[in-house]
């Protein structure tokens, strides 16, 4: 195995750079309409290859919604919190669609190479001599502002939070609040919520004062920070709070924190490693995913950790479980641990990792056939398989394609099977919408028409 250990100069790339400004895109007004060849549900970096894939086959009747109505928002906003400034992920990863004249990623970044530091050009040349280099957010960033552009997908993209999808057999029904469309076919692309803590940690639904999650802003001010998670997440709060000068104390379930190189192994991007979830029993496949998506932390951040550790500023508790977290009495919070001394500190971040979303929650439960948590896809297309004209795309099908799914290179291979299933629908269909297209159905009706 190759350990990718990149310098930490190579991590710290400018963000918020102007580029270069593309034609100004203009957002859809009003509500989405309420027919459309194809709804996709979240526009992240999954629904943009989607989009993008879609439009070079000629499918441009699409309908994107997401929470956020900012095609790739969410992943932006979540790195920028965390202060993570390159990818994890090389060069040729990235939401460009392969087989057609789009511009990959590698040849945006040489295009603007004014733009660029003395750092970021050597990685370029890294990248285009067949090494593993680092990839800037921030070009990054600006790459799926071009491809958005170029495949016309701000005009495609409503802000809506979808509550329902409702198959039927020659349609699906998206609904939220004050609208529905229909669609010929949907694809799901939700990407991964945050993990919620277990509710034995507190009373009630909202977490005491003093708490946040990963993927929120940690609040300026708070001297000692506790952070509880062993993943990446956490790693990169631990690291920011250290170079803001604060303390911290780290909370660790296991007995030890875990280094890698990635956070998927690179044969998963390889087709050799999505063989190994190829006609490979359910149990088998649980398993190396349950392997494979253990929290862990990158190389990189070791020296960093220990080093803080050593001096003082950090303490870790490895090996502990969180029983309850309360507010102090002067303030900040205390996290209770199953077998050691409270934990007494300003703030409490919670890093407990993300869990995928499958559609569970919007669709009738018996037609995700949830089984371990995953949806049963058809690993030919990523349909579901008892809602044949609903399809996933992102880390929904780590069981058909491994640990890479929930990854820009997993969005790459998933895309290409959906995309090619989705307009092949289409050219084979004649016959106008149905007028009500399962919009009155009912959900119980729709299971009976699939099971
Ligand atoms: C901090 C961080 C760094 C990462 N770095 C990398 C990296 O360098 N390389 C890499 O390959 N991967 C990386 N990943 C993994 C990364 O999450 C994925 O590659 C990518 O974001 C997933 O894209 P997605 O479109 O599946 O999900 P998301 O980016 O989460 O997009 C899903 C979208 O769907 C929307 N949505 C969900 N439910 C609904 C609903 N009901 N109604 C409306 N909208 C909805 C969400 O709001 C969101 O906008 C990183 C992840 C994190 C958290």
């Amino acid at each position: 195995m190759i350990t990718f250990v990149p310098e930490p100069h190579l991590l710290d790339s400018p963000r918020g750079r102007s580029w270069p400004p593309a034609p100004d895109p203009a957002p859809p007004h009003g509500p989405p309409p309420d027919r459309a060849d194809v709804v996709i549900v979240g526009a992240g970096p999954a629904g943009l290859a989607v989009a993008s894939a879609l439009w070079h086959l000629g499918v441009r009747d699409l309908v994107l919604l997401d929470r956020g109505g900012r095609p790739c928002g969410r992943f932006f906003d979540r790195v920028d919190v965390l202060r993570q400034r390159v990818l994890r992920s090389p060069y040729e990863h990235h939401p460009g669609v392969e087989g057609y004249r789009d511009c990959e990623l590698l040849d945006f970044a040489r295009l603007h190479w004014s733009w660029l530091t003395p750092v970021e050009r050597r990685e370029i040349r890294m990248a285009q001599a067949g090494h593993r280099s680092v990839v800037p957010v921030d070009v990054f960033e600006a790459y799926c502002r071009h491809i958005a552009t170029l495949h016309q997908v701000d005009g495609r993209t409503w802000r809506a939070t979808v509550r329902e999808v409702r198959p039927s057999a020659d349609a699906v029904t998206v609904r939220g609040d004050g609208f529905a469309v229909t669609a010929r076919s949907t694809v799901l692309c939700l990407g991964e919520e945050r993990t919620a803590a277990p509710g034995s940690w507190w009373h009630g639904e909202m977490a005491p004062p003093g708490v946040s999650h990963w993927d929120e802003p940690v609040p300026s001010g708070p001297e000692r920070l506790i952070v509880i998670g062993a993943g990446l997440s956490a790693a990169h709060l631990i690291a920011n709070a250290l170079g803001d000068g604060r303390r911290v104390h780290w909370v660790v379930r296991a007995p030890r924190e875990r280094y890698q190189c990635a956070d998927v192994n690179a044969s998963f991007f390889r087709a050799e490693g999505r063989a190994r979830f190829d006609g490979t029993g359910w149990d088998e496949r649980l398993t190396l995913m349950g392997r494979h998506r253990r929290a862990s932390v990158m190389f990189e951040f070791r020296p960093l950790l220990r080093r803080a550790e050593a001096e003082g500023r950090l303490t870790v508790h490895r090996g502990r479980a969180v029983t309850g977290i309360a507010p102090g009495r002067t303030g900040g919070s205390v996290v209770r641990l199953a077998d050691g001394p409270d934990v007494v500190g300003d703030h409490t971040v919670l890093a407990l990792g993300t869990t995928v979303s499958i559609g569970d929650g919007l669709l009738p439960g018996a037609l995700t056939g949830a089984r371990d948590g995953w949806p049963d896809l058809d690993p030919r297309t990523l349909a579901y398989r008892r809602a044949p004209r609903l399809f996933a795309v992102g880390a929904a099908a780590g069981m058909v394609l491994g640990p890479a799914a929930r990854n820009i290179d997993g969005h790459r291979v998933a895309t290409a099977r959906v995309a090619t299933a989705v307009a092949a629908a289409l050219a084979g269909v004649t016959a106008p919408l149905p007028a009500e297209a399962g919009a009155g159905a009912r959900a119980g009706e729709q299971v009976a028409a699939h099971v």
